[in-house]
C-alpha cells in the first residue's frame, strides 16, 4: 500500500486502521507526510478498505513478485494463494463426516502462523515447517504454503518469497496419533525460535467409548485445550 503525499494532509486518521503498524510520519520535518513503511506492509488492503482518508490519499499500487503474494496471506478478499497447480486448503475439519479426510487414530494439525496481531516472514514460517519436516511431518499435498515450498518433504520454502511478510500463514497436515507427541514437542521446541506468534489447532474423531486420545498426548507434550473447542456432532453423511 503507499501514501500520495501530494494528497496526504497527515491527520493520522488512517493510523488505527493499521494491522501491524506500519504507517507513520517521518521525524524531523514538520512537512512530512504520513508514510507506509514498505517492509512491514503485509498489503492487507484495511487502510484503503476503511475508506476513512478524507483526501482519498491511501492507493494501492499494482504489485510485482514476489511482494505480489503479501495480500494472498493477508487480504481476505484477495483469496487463496491458487499457485500454477491450482493450490487450495483442504475441506474444513467440520466437514469431516462428509469427507472422512480424519479416520480414528489420526489427528488433523492445523498452525495458524502470525496471529493475531504480530504478522510474520515466510523465513519464520520455514523455521516451523524444518521442524515438523525433521520428525516426519508430511503437509498437507494440495496446500496453498505447500505449493510455495522447493521441498515438501524438507519444509523448504521457496527462496525468493521468505523475506515476504504476511498477517498469517495456515500449515496443515494430518498425522497418526502415535507420532502426534513428536510433532507437539517440535512445535514447542521451535516455538522459542520464531520471532512471532502461532497457534496450534487438533482435530480428530471421539471414540467410540468418548474417549479424545489427542487430548492425552497434547497434554504429555505440554499443550493444553482451550475450552472454546468446537464439537461435531455427526449428522453429516458421505
Ligand atoms: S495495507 Fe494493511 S498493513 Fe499495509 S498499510 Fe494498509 S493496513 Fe497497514
Ligand atoms: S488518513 Fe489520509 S490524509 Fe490522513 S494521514 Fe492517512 S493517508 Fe494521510
Amino acid at each position: 500500500m503507499k501514501i500520495d503525499k501530494e494528497k496526504c494532509i497527515a491527520c493520522k486518521t488512517c493510523y488505527p486502521y493499521c494491522t501491524v503498524g506500519a504507517i507513520f510520519l517521518p521525524k524531523g520535518d514538520e512537512n512530512a507526510k504520513s508514510e507506509v513503511d514498505q517492509d512491514l506492509c503485509v498489503e492487507c488492503g484495511e487502510c484503503f478498505r476503511s475508506g476513512v482518508c478524507p483526501t482519498d490519499a491511501i492507493f494501492m499500487p499494482e504489485l510485482e513478485w514476489p511482494r505480489e503474494i503479501r495480500p494472498y496471506f493477508a487480504n481476505p478478499y484477495a483469496g487463496h494463494w491458487h499457485g500454477k497447480e491450482g493450490a487450495k486448503p483442504p475441506p474444513e475439519i467440520k466437514l469431516n463426516d462428509i469427507t472422512g479426510r480424519i479416520q480414528e487414530g489420526m489427528t488433523a494439525v492445523v498452525i495458524e502462523v502470525g496471529r493475531p496481531g504480530i504478522g510474520t516472514t515466510f523465513r519464520e514460517v520455514q523455521k516451523v515447517c524444518l521442524a515438523l519436516a525433521e520428525v516426519g511431518v508430511v503437509f498437507d499435498p494440495g496446500g496453498p504454503l505447500t505449493s510455495l515450498m522447493e521441498d515438501p518433504r524438507s519444509g523448504k520454502i521457496r527462496e525468493d518469497i521468505l523475506d515476504e511478510r504476511c498477517l498469517h500463514v495456515f500449515i496443515h497436515f494430518s498425522v497418526s496419533d502415535a507420532n502426534l507427541g513428536d510433532s507437539l514437542k517440535a512445535l514447542r521446541e521451535v516455538s522459542q525460535q520464531v520471532e512471532t506468534v502461532f497457534s496450534v489447532g487438533l482435530s480428530n474423531r471421539v471414540g467410540e467409548d468418548g474417549s479424545i486420545p489427542t487430548l492425552g498426548i497434547a497434554g504429555e507434550a505440554g499443550f493444553s485445550a482451550l475450552p472454546h473447542t468446537k464439537t461435531n456432532v455427526g449428522l453429516g453423511r458421505p
